[in-house]
């Protein structure tokens, strides 16, 4: 299948090429030209298949044509080692847990996915060494260099903020060593993000290396996403659960609740979504005027989201643009909540004082934009929970006034040594340090 950007100015691109580029060459997102619907019965029979199975059906959607079954069936076994639970919270409201992957955040699915078609196409065309340059302000770096750990043929450069991101989000991409290397740029996230931009522009610098990005921008980082909403729904659905179903999602870059617009156009049957935001709320603001203005972002505790500008965005006016303005559409299809630090931080203690359960930051907002919402009698609520509590520890415990257990996984992180190249913020002398690897 190809691919078109989203700006239309790029010529179309096969799989391999858009996930080599990421980025199309006018700066545009890579779309699929066709997203397939399933059949309504295999729908229906989605609650008697393994998440594997469910997986494997939507992942022939998009690559079928591309990548021969079994080779496919590997790639999908290999990125779901784990489960993506439905916990019930209170009655009609349920969490979507995605932090039982390896580094504890839902970005391990797409980064696995991502890492492993990637490595498949390197082995197939025998390209020359890729190099992924990621930057973090924590969550994106572990998923990313813990996805690619090892995988033949890809060298991951993860450019981080020094002493700006928490000691366990640190230790989960400074301790692999292999083919994952950690940069401690003396500078802000925002500096990250320049050198990872101005190397991607860099002529001298592409001619030397082949760069690509890993960020939700990349359809293999992003379009896997849409697994999990299917085997949401089959969960439900064997529960008498999902015939009016609303999914709230956290929302930053936007991906995540794009991959999940996607599983909407291919007949799951979701009859609302809602994007729930931190300060940072740009959407809102969009789906209350029309006019789309990106703002820098401020910082909050629910800081993955921290978002002024979602590169997502293009991809939602894309898909609901076809017949002119796509306003009305997503207006009618999505609604929108932001919340301050002081309202999730309200929002955790609340929940955990009536029902027990413990929730992050992010996971917190789109709880309370369930409530916000009120849900119908008959409806059911589904928020992601996004990452697990105890990466957040010291935020969840100071609000909670509690001491939450550290998985086993993130434990042996933190056992690793570190290992980091000290860099400057100015992009001669990082330039100069790729050319020299
Ligand atoms: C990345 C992230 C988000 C935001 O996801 P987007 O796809 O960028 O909208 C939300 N919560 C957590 C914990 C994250 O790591």
């Amino acid at each position: 299948m190809n691919y078109y950007s989203t700006n239309k100015q790029a010529p179309l691109a096969s799989l391999e090429e858009a996930v080599v580029k990421g980025l199309a060459g006018d700066k545009g997102l890579y779309m699929p030209e066709q997203i397939r619907s399933l059949d309504k019965e295999v729908i229906a029979d989605l609650k008697n298949r393994s998440f594997h199975e469910i997986a494997c059906t939507v992942a022939q959607a998009f690559f079928g044509e591309d990548i021969e079954p079994e080779t496919l069936d590997a790639l999908v076994r290999d990125t779901l080692s784990f489960e993506t639970p439905v916990v019930p919270v209170r009655d009609n409201l349920y969490s979507l847990e995605l932090f039982h992957g390896p580094t504890l955040a839902f970005k391990d699915v797409g980064g696995r996915f991502m890492a492993r078609l990637l490595g498949y196409f390197i082995q197939k065309e025998g390209l020359r060494q890729v190099n992924v340059l990621v930057a973090t302000s924590g969550d994106t770096g572990s998923a990313v260099a813990n996805g690619f750990l090892g995988v033949p043929g890809i060298h991951v450069y993860v450019l981080y903020p020094k002493g700006k991101v928490s000691p366990i989000q640190e230790c989960q991409f400074t301790t692999l060593g292999q083919n994952i290397t950690a940069l401690e740029v003396d500078g802000t996230f925002d500096d990250c993000q320049a050198l990872v931009k101005s190397a991607f522009m860099d002529e001298e610098l592409n001619r030397h290396k082949k760069l690509t990005s890993a960020n939700s921008i990349n359809v293999a980082r992003f379009l896997p996403q849409s697994f999990y909403y299917f085997n949401a729904y089959a969960q439900l659905d064997k529960a008498g659960k999902a015939d009016e179903l609303v999914v709230s999602v956290p929302s930053g870059n936007f991906g995540n609740i794009t991959a999940g617009l996607f599983a909407h156009r291919m007949g799951l049957p979701i009859k609302r979504f809602i994007a729930a935001n931190n300060r940072n709320d740009v959407f809102l603001d969009y789906l209350r005027t029309g006019v789309y203005t990106p703002r820098p972002s401020v910082p909050t505790i629910a800081n993955a989201m921290d978002v002024g500008d979602p590169s997502n965005f293009a991809r939602i006016l894309d898909l609901y643009g076809e017949n002119g303005n796509p306003y009305p559409e997503i207006c009618q299809l999505i609604s929108g909540y932001r919340f301050t630090d002081e309202e999730i931080g309200a929002t955790m203690k609340s929940v955990y004082t009536e029902t027990g359960y413990v929730l992050d930051p992010h996971g917190a907002c789109g709880y309370q934009a369930l409530i916000e919402d009120g849900l119908a009698p008959n409806e059911t609520g589904l928020f992601l929970e996004t990452a697990h509590p105890a990466k957040f520890k010291g935020t969840v415990d100071q609000i909670l006034d509690t001491d939450i257990k550290i998985p086993a996984k993130l434990k042996a992180f933190m056992q690793g040594e570190k290992k980091s190249v000290e860099m400057e913020k100015d992009f001669d002398t990082f330039k100069a340090y790729l050319m020299k690897q």
